[in-house]
């Protein structure tokens, strides 16, 4: 399968870069696979030339080429020459953008080789994440929520392009255009991205007053943005196309808020449940009684059954975090029974007179049953 690039190219060995352009722009147009849908042969074919306009169009490259010769050249390539090894394991897409730049898929070949350069195509903007933190009282219910955040911008004075408006860009001199130059290293040819553009192809002539030629200008936005009711620990919100600017009319990234949640005194929280305890005087777990307990939506009574042990879980439904898909969770109150201290004498009568009713424990369940066990 010894190929030429030459006459893959159908030109003369000695043939100008504008012969090369010329005759590699009407190759490209015969086998675009636009133009030849489903037609394998053709893409293939397609894919050759590329590969060989890639090495033609540039000077220092086809030197190296002319040198070593069709085979030496593609191995030396394949083995030591990151990014350089053609356009064979690339995606058609790729090669697309890449040789036509933006313009091909829509405008056609209207600006081929102008402008845009390598990196054309548009490009979707990165996305961002912001952390926010937040009480416990507005993870449970939600809030309205502003924040402001630092971002870049499309520049409104060149619209993106870096270029005072009256100027353009032109074709980077060091690379000709090819966004990556390439430089000698023993017998491999190693190929970099331009110094100069930075891998763009072209450069601004003037650069703009506003943006100083990066087409983007750094604000402060304000965001006004709802945090869901029951939002958890660690969950995002996301702002769709809040996020960086796209490159070349791409959409923009989005945003995503990230939010950790201050610790609560009384409660906790497990998934859509809610935890906390509750301290009731032993004489309301003995008689059962009702209770006051703080919820998140205020004050709520607990009715609390006669004979409630320490350690003991009362639920209380619908009390606990207000989830969107699973409607609200419950508050489930650990019980601590507290005995009494600093009584007066009159109290501790009392309480002599009633430990003489029970003589042997029959009021004391367990306790009768470990004196009976161990003792
Ligand atoms: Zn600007
Ligand atoms: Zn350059």
């Amino acid at each position: 399968m010894s190929e030429d690039y030459y006459s893959l190219l159908e030109v003369e060995r000695g043939a100008s870069q504008d012969d090369i352009k010329k005759s590699f722009r009407k190759l490209a147009m015969k086998y675009h696979p636009d133009r030849n849908p489903g037609d394998k042969a053709a893409e293939e074919q397609f894919k050759k030339i590329a590969a060989a306009y890639e090495v033609l169009s540039d000077e220092q490259k086809r030197r190296q080429y002319d040198q070593l010769g069709h085979e030496a050249f593609t191995q030396g390539r394949a083995g030591g020459a990151p990014g350089g090894s053609g356009f064979a394991g690339m995606d058609l897409n790729d090669i697309l953008s890449q040789v036509f730049g933006s313009g091909f898929g829509g405008g056609g070949f209207g600006d081929f080789f102008g402008g845009g350069g390598r990196q054309g195509g548009p490009r979707r903007g990165q996305d961002l994440l912001y952390s926010l933190r937040i009480s416990f009282e507005d993870s449970m219910f939600g809030k309205e929520q502003e924040i402001e955040i630092p971002c870049n911008e499309t520049c409104t004075r060149c619209n993106g392009s870096g270029c005072e408006p009256g100027s353009s860009k032109k074709t980077c001199p060091r690379c000709n255009g090819r966004g990556q130059v390439a430089i000698q290293q023993g017998f491999f040819n190693m190929v970099q991205t331009c110094p100069q553009c930075r891998g763009a192809g072209s450069v601004i002539e003037k650069p703009c007053r506003e943006c100083n030629g990066s087409g983007e200008v750094k604000r402060h936005k304000k965001l006004t943005f709802r945090i869901p009711a029951g939002i958890d620990e660690g969950q995002r919100v996301r702002l769709s196309g809040e996020g960086e600017p796209g490159y070349q009319g791409g959409e923009k990234g989005d945003l995503y808020i990230e939010v950790s949640i201050d610790r609560h005194d009384l409660f906790e929280r497990d998934g859509s449940d809610l935890y906390c305890t509750l301290p009731i005087p032993f004489t309301v777990a003995a008689l059962g009684g009702t209770v006051k307990v703080l919820t998140i939506s205020g004050k709520r009574d607990l009715t609390i059954p006669a004979g409630t042990q320490s350690g003991a879980k009362l639920r209380m439904k619908g009390m606990g975090v207000p989830t969107q898909r699973r409607g609200r969770g419950d508050l489930i109150v650990l019980i601590r029974v507290e005995v009494p201290t600093n009584m007066n004498s009159e109290q501790k009568e009392l309480l002599k007179k009633f430990a003489e009713t029970d003589k042997d424990n029959g009021i004391y369940p367990k306790v009768k049953a470990f004196i009976k066990k161990y003792l």
